[in-house]
């Protein structure tokens, strides 16, 4: 191993030492909690290192990003690519056909178009459904910051779960910015009530995944019920270069 996956792996295995803390704190099995790598504007030397350091799952934030990355590193087959960031739906064929699964399910348009070329590419993608539960108007997901205003989203919602292609699996959420941890935990802990409310509109779904929490929250996350936390810049450090959705 290089110095690179030697240091990655480092701050790996003690991010899932926090987690496993954090589960137990509450309850709750450590193996009940995945770990996601976000290596978003990240080279592919930086994946490779990640890879080579254990890492099951990488989370990309760009359609094209992720894609070239995911083709340089085809070899490494067990390895789960998940879009965790907005998908325009013009890329949505992009991300069908490199990603094994989607955070960032934010609208029924997007969920036509990805069903459409999951179908035509013969495959079901596993989907989470996109909730912005702080209000604030920049984030992406449907608005569910309005608690008496949930019974609002089960049409849409309906129609989405119809898609033939597209397994919805849980629910996902990035809370507004905060200057600490315990700033995110009404938000996680508003996602999980929401899922209560799905699960019990659509008694034929399991809403088992919760995608919550990131390198400054994800321990708050796995107490409030998380199974996927999204860990970039606390494992792989600093962003390299400026990304942008082209
Ligand atoms: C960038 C990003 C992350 C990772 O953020 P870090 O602060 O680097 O851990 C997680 N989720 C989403 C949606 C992101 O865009």
């Amino acid at each position: 191993m290089n110095d690179l996956a030697k240091s990655i792996q480092e701050k790996y295995l003690f991010t899932l030492e926090k987690i496993s803390g954090a589960a137990r704190s509450v309850g709750r099995s450590p193996e009940s909690v995945k770990l996601v790598i976000v290596t978003k504007a990240q080279p592919v030397a930086v994946a490779r290192a990640a890879i080579e350091a254990g890492a099951l799952y990488l989370g990309e934030n760009y359609p094209e990003e992720g894609a070239a990355k995911i083709q340089t590193l085809r070899e490494f087959s067990a390895v789960e690519w998940h879009m965790i960031g907005h998908v325009q739906s013009r890329k949505a064929q992009t991300v069908a056909v490199n990603f094994n699964c989607v955070h960032s399910m934010d609208s029924l348009k997007l969920a036509v178009r990805l069903d459409r070329f999951c179908g035509e590419a013969n495959l079901s993608m596993p989907v989470l459904l996109e909730f912005n539960v702080g209000g604030e108007e920049s984030k992406s997901g449907w608005s569910a910051w309005d608690e008496a205003s949930w019974s609002m989203l089960v049409d849409e919602i309906s129609s989405v779960l119809a898609l033939p292609n597209l397994r919805v699996r849980g629910l996902m959420t990035m809370p507004p910015l905060g200057s600490a941890p315990e700033y995110s935990r009404p938000y996680f802990q508003r996602l999980n009530r929401l899922r209560d409310f799905l699960s019990a509109q659509f008694p034929l779904t399991s809403f088992d995944e919760l995608s919550m929490g990131t390198s400054s929250d994800y321990e708050v996350a796995v107490q409030e019920g998380a199974t996927l936390v999204r860990v970039g810049t606390a494992i792989v450090g600093a962003r390299q270069y400026k990304t942008e959705s082209v």
